[in-house]
């Protein structure tokens, strides 16, 4: 945010910030952008204080809100934060949730990837490679776990992970319900080694 400021800011002839021998950026690139001190000094109008963010018209108001938005710009939404993060979840769980969305659990195939000498095979089968579709779902010791919720809620979960997560915030027109296999959905994955 900028402050506009008028006669005030000139001290014999010349700015306040002229003066100053300061090599921060800012204080450089505000010298570079004041105008000259004569249109200033023979104006008739009084000083004011303007905040102005870089894509808004100068305010004589400030805004905090507007301020921190502008120090730390928002990131794209991700399409999963409602899947992970809502009023009733259960801290822990919500957490190893928000894990396995982002794909940061140490599954085999990370591993392996990493370049460690680990067997590929799930830790729970010993059949298939061990990797985050297979480990939370696909695997038959934790899609029977998965299984017996949603029959239960006589619901039909899409396969894919990507596509649970787009799912699960939304499974079903009963609203105590969609909480209800949210916080499943979580269990489910946290019980998982
Ligand atoms: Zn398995």
């Amino acid at each position: 945010m900028m402050c506009d400021v008028g006669s005030d800011a000139i001290h014999e002839g010349q700015w306040w910030l002229a003066s100053s021998r300061s090599r921060n950026l800012v204080l450089s690139l505000l010298r570079q952008c004041l105008p000259h001190v004569d249109s200033i000094r023979d104006s008739e109008c009084e000083d004011v204080y303007l905040w102005q963010t870089a894509n808004k018209p100068p305010s004589p108001t400030f805004s905090a809100s507007l301020m921190w938005d502008t120090i730390h710009p928002r990131s794209e939404t991700i399409y999963w934060h409602k899947a992970v993060w809502f009023k009733d979840h259960i801290p822990r769980h919500a957490f190893g949730c928000w894990v396995v969305a982002r794909n940061q659990m140490i599954t085999r195939d990370r591993l392996i990837r990493w370049g460690l000498s680990v067997s590929s095979l799930c830790l729970l089968c010993n059949v298939q490679n061990e990797n985050r579709q297979h480990l939370f779902f696909d695997c038959p010791f934790s899609a029977e776990i998965w299984l017996s919720y949603t029959v239960a809620a006589n619901l039909s979960p899409p396969p894919l992970f990507e596509d649970l997560l787009r799912w699960i915030v939304k499974p079903n027109q009963e609203k105590n319900l969609n909480i209800i296999m949210r916080i499943l959905f979580h269990a489910t994955i946290q019980s998982r080694p």
